[in-house]
């Protein structure tokens, strides 16, 4: 019977392989804040890349930008979040925790009780949530400025920009990747709710009525996207926001959901944001952001539907979904990542079987000269069963190990991290072999 993974696990399997880290670990930690190690940074790098040539570059008319995280005060007026990106907050009398309102469960809900220790419930009170700061060497007023809580309004504020000047005409996207910080009132379970994070969020412009229309393209697209990037179908389910849930700026909303070790959980939002963003930074900034459509000679205020997915999240979501614990014989068993190829930080094991008779001369050869193609890393130490199971718990798709037939005929064994089989094959092949695999891979299990 497989085991099923639990949070504590994989935060422990991240620290000790170097995937992530607590932040200021030497000073005991600064709760709720991670670094990403040398694997983690590699993993997230590639997801972004994965995203971003989706998003981008497959695409003729999305284009990127990269924005900066502090903007002008006024844009968090025009778009609501100094009234509105509020949650409820409430205090234990008794236990003095603090919790988020309407992620309590029911009961405690209408009870006012605490779902740790039963005390009563503080009424809630509204906090909002962007970070404050004060740019310049002054703390005045006039010098306030908040930290981004979402990528979104770097995009709006450039709508016209980038209108004119890369040639896009409606329907079109901008595309963005960047830091977002939320003072969230409960920041547990790992990575996956943090006061700092990671956004891969896409801006899509059209006419007014096409929203039905391109809300069901990009729901569809983005459930493709999960599929392309191996997680299981059956972990991701969709969830339509219900009236009570919908942001202040959302006329529909799906969220992705992922089945994480702590339970079904939001991936990404897909939101039909209306022309309100655009609409308002019109009212507050005095400059008109409407569009006009050189066919129809119509000016109109776009819509936008808006795909907006946790790059540190989707990090959670695969590393979750990659892990396994398999008996492979009888006492004995492995852990192993299934990252899909396209995301494993390390694509390619190289091992000579021994040491001696130049064997590991040879394989530091052949590993020097694939770096230009991939990701690999070379291990000569232990046992050669060790040295596999080590790749195979950072989810190294492939490894080759460099025998003492390589020196006769310049042959390598490949084997591969799911099904252990191993196969024969040319050293000058490795590198299309491993291209050819890689396009064909599929999750057994
Ligand atoms: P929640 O209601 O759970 O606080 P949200 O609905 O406000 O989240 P969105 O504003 O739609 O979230 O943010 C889009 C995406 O950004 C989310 O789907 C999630 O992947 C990511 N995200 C939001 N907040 C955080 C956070 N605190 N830590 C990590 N990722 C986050």
């Amino acid at each position: 019977m497989a085991e099923k993974l639990t949070m504590d696990t994989l935060v422990s399997l991240c620290k000790r392989r170097g995937f992530v880290y607590q932040s200021s670990d030497i000073y005991g930690g600064l709760s709720s804040a991670w670094d990403y190690g040398p694997l983690g940074v590699e993993l997230k790098k590639n997801i972004q890349e994965f995203w971003w040539k989706e998003m981008t570059r497959l695409h003729d008319n999305i284009v990127g930008i990269d924005a900066a995280i502090m903007m002008h005060p006024r844009v968090w007026e025009a778009s609501g979040h100094v009234e509105n990106f509020t949650d409820p907050l409430v205090d234990c009398k008794n236990c003095r925790q603090r919790f988020r309102e309407d992620k309590i469960p029911d009961e405690n809900r209408i009870a006012k009780k605490c779902p740790d220790c039963g005390g009563d419930l503080t009424d809630p009170r509204q906090f909002n949530l962007m970070f404050k700061t004060y740019m310049g060497p002054v703390e005045e007023g006039g010098s306030l400025v908040y930290l981004r809580p979402e990528t979104a309004q770097g995009i709006y504020v450039n709508f016209k920009n980038v209108l004119q000047t890369s040639r896009v005409k409606i329907p079109f996207g901008i595309a963005q990747v960047g830091k977002a910080f939320r003072n969230e009132i409960t920041t547990k379970n790992f990575i996956f709710r943090t006061c700092e994070f990671e956004q891969m969020e896409m801006q899509f412009f059209i006419a007014p009525e096409e929203d039905d229309k391109w809300f069901e393209y990009w729901k569809k697209e983005r459930w493709e996207y999960y599929k392309k990037i191996g997680i299981r179908q059956d972990k991701l389910r969709f969830h339509q926001h219900g009236p009570g849930e919908l942001a202040h700026y959302a006329k529909d909303a799906y969220d992705i959901e992922y089945e994480f070790p702590m339970g079904w959980q939001e991936l990404e939002g897909i939101h039909n944001r209306t022309n309100y963003d655009l609409t308002r930074h019109t009212e507050f900034s005095g400059k008109d952001q409407s569009y006009l459509e050189e066919v129809t000679n119509r000016r109109f205020v776009p819509f936008v539907i808006e795909t907006s997915a946790g790059l540190t999240r989707t990090v959670l979501t695969v590393l979750s979904d990659a892990w396994e614990e398999e008996v492979v014989d009888e006492g004995d068993s492995r852990v192993v990542m299934h990252f899909h190829p396209l995301l494993a930080p390390v694509k390619l094991g190289v091992f000579p079987l021994v040491k001696k008779d130049g064997l590991a001369e040879l394989a530091q050869k052949i590993e020097l000269d694939l770096r230009g193609n991939f990701a690999t890393f070379y291990d000569q130490g232990g046992a050669i069963g060790r040295r596999y199971r080590r790749q195979d718990e950072i989810g190294t798709p492939y490894c080759v190990t460099i025998d003492y037939q390589t020196k006769d005929d310049d042959t390598v064994t490949l084997r591969y991290r799911d099904s252990m089989e191993q196969v024969r094959i040319k050293i000058a092949q490795i590198p299309d072999f491993i291209a050819k695999a890689d396009s064909e891979y599929r999750r057994e299990k």
